[in-house]
């Protein structure tokens, strides 16, 4: 494996006053399975005031100093450097009752999540793996370092880590592993809403998230409770395949891997369980579940702490899931109007995706979402007018025409819009005047 130059000038440093240091962690996994790593987590058997004076010209950022980390920034790139550390028990299942120093990287990495996080490497002693996480990288598997429901007891957020690297590496799960996975689970009701929200946005942004949720509806469940009831709830109608999960599971997958959009189409059919009814030929439907979706979704991740930009718009994009969105230039306009060029991108990824996890029956509605975001397309950049702002003409000039002040000047812009919107009259500004005289149907 090769380290990047700015690092090189850290581990000689580190070596001329007689310190170890290593590469440690996620970027050596990364690095040997042929991915950049994001940043470089750096070890070392120097205390942390010994690093920060060795880096005195540096800028350094105490991090966590009590825990051994220093962040120094080499050439704008932040490194943490933490001293090698074990840890005492865990009695509250998050953090550990006590940090102690160690002069021994192999107590370093026995402290660590799992083999292939487990793995250090020196540009002299090249990779250092106590635990065989080279063999597990190989293989993709995730196995955790020494006795895993020992391991996830301690420390209730690794649950969620297994999962999340096993969706973002597509790595399978060992069995000894996957066994403690379900026997802990319950312990991650302890650990901390941001923290959970910070490994849940990895989870559904990986690969193999479709996996994961279909294999671990009940760890998830700990976390997210709201999604416990879509499980196993079937839906007779000849637009599904799948029951309600497992559309979700395929539906989550189905759109780009960004947060919001990720977490719209977990939660997006959420409702249909408290909203399920069968008609007398045995079809079921789920009026008004977007509502009721929203609702779980405003609940769940405010609980979790997430953002409030991402929350408003998982719950906007729940909400309007289901509205039925006609493909011709008015009914665009209108929509742009209403939910504005941003959202209106992000619902036609969610029904592409939504369309997509249903059955072939519901296939020809790709072609509609498909025109409806040529047609949106064709709007903005031709720039035309979809809202008042973009009329050729102001409410002063409708009071210079001779209207009253006062309400009637807003009708008048809204009938103006609304004619130009459907393609009645072309947006001028001598025409709208012309229309307004010709038409009065204020007065
Ligand atoms: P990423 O690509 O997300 O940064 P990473 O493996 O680097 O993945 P980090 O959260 O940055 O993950 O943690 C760095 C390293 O610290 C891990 O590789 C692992 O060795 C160790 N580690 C992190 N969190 C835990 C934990 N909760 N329990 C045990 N070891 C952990
Ligand atoms: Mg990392």
């Amino acid at each position: 494996m090769t380290l990047p130059p700015y690092l090189s000038p850290l581990f000689q440093r580190f070596a001329h006053a007689g310190y170890r240091c290593y590469a440690v962690g996620g970027c050596v996994r990364d690095s040997i399975m042929g991915i950049v790593p994001q940043d470089y987590d750096l070890c070392t058997d120097a205390k942390p005031e010994t690093t920060l004076s060795l880096f005195s010209d540096y800028r350094c950022i105490p991090t966590g100093l009590r825990h051994g980390t220093v962040t120094v920034l080499a050439q704008g790139h932040p490194v943490e450097i933490t001293t090698f550390r074990t840890e005492g028990s865990y009695t509250d299942g998050r953090r550990p009752d006590w940090v102690s120093f160690t002069p021994s990287l192999e107590q370093d990495l026995s402290r660590r999540d799992f083999t292939v996080n487990a793995m250090a490497f020196s540009p002299e002693e090249g990779i250092l793996d106590p635990f065989g996480g080279q063999t597990d990288l190989k293989q993709g598997l995730l196995r955790c370092v020494g006795n895993p429901a020992k391991r996830f007891s301690e420390d209730a957020l690794r649950i969620l880590r297994c999962l999340r690297f096993s969706s973002v590496l597509g790595f399978s799960i060992h069995p000894d592993t996957a066994r403690a996975l379900n026997q802990t689970a319950s312990r991650l009701n302890v650990v901390s809403g941001e923290r959970v929200a910070a490994e849940l946005k990895k989870l559904l942004c990986g690969k193999e998230v479709r996996r994961i949720l279909l294999d671990w509806p009940q760890v998830l469940g700990v976390v997210l409770p709201e999604l416990l009831p879509m499980v196993g709830c079937p839906q007779h109608t000849p637009y599904h395949k799948y029951d309600v999960w497992g559309h979700t599971a395929a539906a989550v997958e189905a759109i780009p891997p960004k947060p919001e959009l990720r977490l719209a189409m977990l939660f997006h059919d959420a409702g249909k369980p408290a909203c399920a009814f069968t008609d007398e030929a045995g079809i079921d439907h789920f009026y008004g579940h977007g509502k009721v979706s929203a609702q779980l979704a405003q609940t769940a991740l405010t609980r979790l702490k997430w953002d409030k930009a991402t929350l408003e718009t998982v719950v906007d994009l729940c909400l309007l899931h289901d509205r039925v969105l006609v493909p011709t230039l008015p009914a665009v306009k209108r929509l742009l109007r209403k939910i504005g060029p941003e959202r209106l991108d992000q619902l036609l990824y969610v029904k592409e995706a939504d369309t997509l996890a249903q059955s072939d029956l519901a296939l020809p509605r790709m072609e509609q979402h498909q025109q409806i975001r040529r047609l949106a397309q064709q709007i903005l950049q031709e720039q035309s007018c979809f809202s008042r702002k973009d009329l050729a003409v102001t409410g002063k000039d409708l009071l210079a025409e001779g209207l009253p002040a006062g309400p009637t000047v807003g009708k008048a812009l809204e009938v103006l819009l609304n004619a130009v919107i459907d393609g009645k009259i072309s947006n001028q500004r001598e025409v709208l005047l012309q229309y307004l005289r010709e038409e009065s149907p204020w007065t």
